[in-house]
């Protein structure tokens, strides 16, 4: 059986130790073993990035963009081959898994404009013959720890802006997902990155706990669950890195009942059951506000009961749970929810599903009144299940909104532009949708929630991005006309 391994200074690193199993989720059948990395190996990886970064730092920007266009014209020319990767581990219909690639490859578009992004400021004549300029430089090895549920499109939010700002990477994916990472680091090689600057190390709680306490780690960029952000960012901020560690979500969407309620049922659809509802920006509550409830609720059960839920290499509109303990999870989740007293208005688990074979499928659940004391509702459940919470007025609805611990995504539907102006100001959420389910910011600007979904302070992509992977240097000059004597008081302009 094919062993997915790791990727060192430009080369693959063969398996040693202890590996876990790659499974297709859509048949549940084993298709690989994912290697899982121990100290060793995750030290060699580290070492790899470390004897790069200076040749690499120093490499002028004109050369470290060219190598991020090429790599930009291969991931687009082969996008396919990505995509049918991340279906084929994942599960999410091949539709879903272009437009991660898409996405990812926007933030290779972004960095390519690194020479741009990494001008400093000069001032003239600041004091007299003094003059004042800024640089960012990198800030050395840096290490990505990415989840599941977008084995490339993650990835690919932090390695393209810290390759181009100079730095070097060893990224650990989702055990998994572990394949798309090591067809990325193949794409690198191609695209003429000298080895050793985009490594990577495949493994568990075992390799990120080597990688956060490394002496020459210089950065961690982490995404996945709020339980393990915490961890990750507690630990790595103990070790002296910097660190942003991005959590999990709780998406609500408010509906308001003077919004186009067939637009608004359409977009609950997509944003509830796209990618089997494991997105963290995934609507998993829909706040439906007055009279707005009923008609809402029978909209989205009649979509939902339409939709095809299969093997994503076989044109169904959703696919399968990435494991059986995911789909016994949701399961788990959804008999709590009857049992509490919400009222299961499609139930997703004895649906039939085009596939062969035992895939982990739950198909699309629609809850209606589910209360904020549920489990439904308190957890992130990850899955293709949509909560109904009912409310009397709009500011029922943000308070429940701003209640909650997560504040990663949500969404207004209304047709009052005021009232969507005042949601934007009011709303503790890091990224809001007017009449747009899934705002996910475009790649010039910045990811990330708020409270409980991002730990650290800095956003990923976009400047806080390049922020992030360089740091900041400012130089005061003067040349040998106007110098000054002995003054030993604290210098002054003049
Ligand atoms: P996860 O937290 O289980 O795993 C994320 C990464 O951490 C993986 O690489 C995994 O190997 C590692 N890991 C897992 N347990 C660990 C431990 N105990 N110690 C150290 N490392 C550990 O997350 P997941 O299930 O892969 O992904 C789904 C979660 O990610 C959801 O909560 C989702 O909301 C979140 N997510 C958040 C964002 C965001 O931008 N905020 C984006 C995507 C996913």
């Amino acid at each position: 059986m094919t062993i997915v391994s790791h990727w060192i200074s430009g080369a693959e690193r063969p398996a040693t130790g202890r590996t876990a199993p790659v499974t297709n989720p859509a048949t549940g059948a084993e298709t690989a073993r994912v290697a899982l990395a121990d100290r060793a190996v995750v030290d060699d990886a580290v070492r790899a990035a470390t004897t790069a970064f200076p040749g690499w730092a120093d490499t002028s920007l004109a050369r470290r963009t060219a190598v991020l266009f090429r790599f930009r014209e291969l991931l687009n020319a082969r996008s396919d081959e990505l995509a049918a990767i991340i279906t084929a581990e994942h599960g999410k219909v091949l539709d879903d898994a272009r437009g991660e690639v898409a996405r990812g490859r926007e933030v290779v578009e972004f960095a390519c404009g690194m020479p741009h992004l990494l001008k400093g400021g000069f001032t003239e004549n600041a004091s007299t013959a003094v003059d004042v300029h800024s640089l960012r430089q990198p800030v050395g090895p840096v290490v990505i720890i990415s989840p599941f549920n977008f084995p490339a499109m993650v990835p690919l939010w932090f390695f393209p802006i810290a390759i181009a700002a100079g730095n070097t990477v060893v990224l650990k994916p989702s055990e998994k997902v572990p394949s798309a990472a090591l067809w990325l680091a193949r794409l690198w090689k191609e695209a003429g990155l000298p080895d050793g600057v985009f490594n990577v190390v495949n493994g568990d709680k075992e390799a990120v706990d080597a990688l956060l306490a490394h002496p020459d780690v210089a950065a961690v960029s982490f995404v996945g669950s709020t339980p393990v952000a915490t961890y990750v960012h507690e630990t790595a901020s103990r070790h002296g890195k910097r660190v942003q560690a991005l959590g999990g979500a709780k998406n609500h969407m408010l509906v308001l009942p003077d919004a186009d309620l067939d637009h608004a049922a359409d977009q609950a659809v997509n944003a509830g059951f796209g990618s089997a509802g494991q997105r963290c920006m995934a609507i998993s509550v829909v706040v439906a506000v007055g009279d707005v409830a009923d008609p809402l609720v029978e909209r989205i059960a009649e979509r939902a009961r339409k939709l095809r839920t299969g093997d994503g290499r076989r044109g169904c509109d959703m696919g399968p749970l990435v494991s059986a303990a995911s789909r016994d999870r949701v399961a788990a989740y959804v008999a709590a929810g009857a049992a509490a007293g919400a009222r299961v208005v499609v139930d997703g688990r004895n649906d039939t599903y085009d596939a062969d074979g035992e895939g982990f499928f739950v198909g699309p659940t629609l809850l209606d009144n589910v209360e904020p004391g549920m489990s439904v509702y308190t957890d992130e459940i990850f899955g293709p299940v949509l909560s109904v919470v009912r409310v009397a007025s709009y500011e029922e609805g943000v308070a429940l909104i701003n209640a909650n611990p997560y504040g990663n995504g949500t969404a207004i539907f209304t047709g009052d532009g005021g009232t969507a102006r005042r949601f934007c100001r009011e709303v503790q959420v890091g990224m809001v949708g007017v009449n747009v389910p899934v705002p996910v910011p475009m790649a010039y600007y910045s990811f990330g929630g708020w409270k409980a979904s991002l730990f650290g302070d800095v956003h990923a992509h976009g400047t806080e991005g390049v922020h992030f992977f360089t740091r900041a240097k400012v130089v005061t000059t003067r040349w040998t006309e106007n110098r000054r004597g002995l003054e030993l008081a604290f210098p002054v302009t003049t």
